[in-house]
């Protein structure tokens, strides 16, 4: 199975081509969301480890060079920075396809000096975050112990000092989260991020999305943020997917 998936119409990044660089058979997380569309963490993990070669890596960027999208985006089956070679695998990107590259976090591992730095490398670095506060962080994500919501927050904020790049927070809201978008959008003015991305899954999973008049509700909480999109005002770009069944296991009802 090649690590290139897509492209993939995304509400937040266009064109956007992803790269699994775990392309584990299930889900490998520190998280088990409860509205994960990848179904139940089947490897849960807190440690990074290289999953796939670099040598593989070039070898399926080499297959997809001079391809057309807005982005390759790190993602897939799993937590990205997981991969201990994120960072080579993001030069490599830049170097073969000339695309600006964006990451998908779950935000778990930015604690760590090297996961930070290795973001530093993108273009783009899109962070979770969808509670107020440790309880609720444990019943939506359901971490694995080892990640506290309180050194997730410090991570990021750590991380917007750091980083000259678009630092998107993304924040999904469903039934359990929808009364504290206010304390939320507090959390999100503390760490400054370039965009504010609410969310409510739309794709099947075990959760309900919320109504588009809750979401305006709750955008209208983040005022005082610069840029806030919702996923229901977004729109997405027609694409083609390269291997539709390869993507459709890395991003369910593409
Ligand atoms: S962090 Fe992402 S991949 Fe992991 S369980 Fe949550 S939604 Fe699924």
């Amino acid at each position: 199975m090649s690590i290139v998936y897509g492209p993939v119409p995304s509400w937040r990044l266009g064109r956007s081509l992803g790269i699994d660089l775990l392309s584990t058979k299930g889900k490998t997380c520190s998280f088990d969301c409860i509205y994960c569309q990848l179904g139940r963490t089947v490897n849960p993990l807190t440690e990074r480890k290289q999953f796939v070669s670099l040598s593989q890596v070039t070898a399926d960027l080499e297959r997809v060079r001079g391809i057309s999208a807005d982005y390759a985006t790190f993602s897939g089956v799993g937590e990205p920075t997981l991969a201990s070679n994120l960072g080579e695998a993001i030069r490599l990107v830049k170097s073969v396809l000339k695309l600006a590259v964006a990451v998908l976090t779950n935000s778990s591992l930015m604690p760590r000096e090297d996961v930070r730095r290795e973001l530093t490398l993108a273009d783009v670095v899109v962070a979770k975050i969808d509670a107020p506060n440790e309880e609720l962080f444990r019943q939506i994500n359901r971490p694995y112990p080892q990640c506290t919501f309180g050194e997730i927050i410090r991570a990021i904020k750590l991380f917007r000092g750091e980083y000259q790049g678009k630092l998107a927070l993304q924040m999904m809201f469903i039934k359990a989260n929808r009364s504290y978008a206010s304390e939320m959008a507090r959390i999100a003015e503390q760490l400054s991020p370039d965009e504010v991305q609410i969310n409510t899954p739309l794709r099947s999973c075990a959760v309900q999305p919320l109504t588009p008049k809750d979401i305006s509700a709750i955008q209208r909480e983040f005022s005082k943020l610069g840029r806030v999109v919702t996923v229901y005002e977004a729109s997405r770009p027609q694409v083609v997917p390269l291997d539709l069944k390869e993507t459709l296991q890395r991003r369910p009802e593409s």
